[in-house]
């Protein structure tokens, strides 16, 4: 049995609210260090002060703030090994009445603020010969939804980019595997004008009887950050009760 090495560091995007702190909440309990990069300044606030998380408000879309929160977390904590992706916006409107911004908009954020994450911070995972990339995408994008066409696409698009990660990094010791979620019980589901008030019917129709919630996703990503799960890459690693929405 290999021994976990302790106290990696990892990044996390989004990592002030819902998902991204559930996965904040099981690294740190896994012994990693953790940076949160988010645009909520007050929640990164409480997440520090609770979790002992280095934090950085930091909007994913723009490159040059990335990388210089990827270098205060390098100065403060040490080189990068683990990035997890879960900055997202949602997206609720028929296709017909998705305007050129809603779509640039929610492309900017969710995939290429994924790109920019990760590219920023895989020069450490290459040089450090160990990585994990862990991407938060959506069950939608793998069945297919109504009304959120633009929001489906960026997820897509994590899924993919996921993939093609995979493939390019794993002779070099870094995996790459995407989560895909179901309904997942945070403020993006609560806030949404299409799932909000529905949330007890889709507990009641997933096969589990119940939400997901962010502990749900946070510990598939620690195990997928650890070294046992060292032979899973290019992956959706589906974490959603049974239920494809
Ligand atoms: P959440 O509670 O709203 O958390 C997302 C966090 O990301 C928020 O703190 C948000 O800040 C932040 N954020 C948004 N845009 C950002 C940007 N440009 N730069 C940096 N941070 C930004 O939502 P969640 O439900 O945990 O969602 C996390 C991820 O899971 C998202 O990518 C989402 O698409 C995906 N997902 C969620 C579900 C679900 O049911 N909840 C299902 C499938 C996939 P603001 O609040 O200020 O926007």
């Amino acid at each position: 049995m290999s021994q976990e090495a302790p106290g990696r560091v990892a990044v996390v995007t989004g990592g002030a609210s819902g998902i991204g702190l559930g996965v904040v909440r099981h690294l740190r309990a896994a012994g990693h260090q953790v940076a949160a990069l988010d645009l909520q300044d007050d929640a990164l606030a409480a997440a520090a002060a609770d979790l002992d998380v280095l934090t950085a408000q930091v909007d994913v879309s723009d490159r040059t703030a990335v990388d210089a929160a990827m270098d205060r977390v390098r100065s403060e904590l040490g080189p990068i090994s683990i990035i997890v992706t879960s900055a997202g916006i949602d997206g609720n409107k028929p296709f017909a009445e998705i305007s050129a911004d809603d779509w640039e908009r929610t492309l900017r954020v969710n995939l290429t603020g994924t790109f920019n994450a990760v590219q920023s911070a895989v020069p450490d995972l290459v040089a450090g010969g160990w990585g994990r990339i862990i991407t938060i995408s959506s069950s939608s994008a793998q069945q297919g939804a109504g009304n959120r066409a633009h929001y489906i696409a960026s997820k897509g698009g994590v899924i993919a980019l996921t993939k093609a990660l995979s493939y390019e990094y794993a002779p070099l010791g870094i995996t790459a595997n995407t989560i895909p979620p179901s309904i997942i019980d945070t403020p993006m589901s609560r806030d949404s004008p299409e799932m909000g008030a529905h949330l007890d019917a889709v507990a009641g129709m997933t096969p589990v009887r119940r939400l997901g919630t962010p502990d749900d996703i946070g510990a598939a990503a620690a195990f997928l950050a650890s070294d046992a799960a060292g032979f899973i890459t290019g992956q959706q690693i589906n974490v959603n009760g049974g239920w494809y929405m």
